[in-house]
């Protein structure tokens, strides 16, 4: 680690918060899902906890330039710029990068 880069708290060293965490670990393994809507009282480890579920995904392969980071490789996960690129004559660009 830099000097730059931020420590990562450990996901499964945040006590309770259960609800939260089952729904974080859920919508990682079907992103389907949509996304999770956390609220609560300050200091209750809302960002920290996506931070290290964060922390623990692998790197992905992305479309480059996409604010949504659309996948290269599933045309139907796509936004709609994503496939006019692909339409077009310079197709889309992959990048790597974490989640
Ligand atoms: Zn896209």
């Amino acid at each position: 680690m830099t000097c730059f880069e931020r420590s990562v708290y450990t996901f499964s060293a945040i006590v309770g918060q259960e609800r939260m965490k089952r729904a974080l670990i859920l919508n990682v393994i079907d992103p389907k899902l949509g996304g999770v809507l956390i609220r609560g009282e300050k200091g209750t480890a809302k960002s920290t906890a996506v931070r290290a579920l964060a922390h623990l995904l692998p790197e992905i392969d992305v479309v480059k330039d996409c604010p949504f980071r659309c996948s290269p490789i599933d045309r139907h996960e796509m936004c709609s710029s994503c496939i006019a690129r692909l339409r077009g004559r310079g197709g889309v660009r992959r990048l790597r990068e974490s989640r």
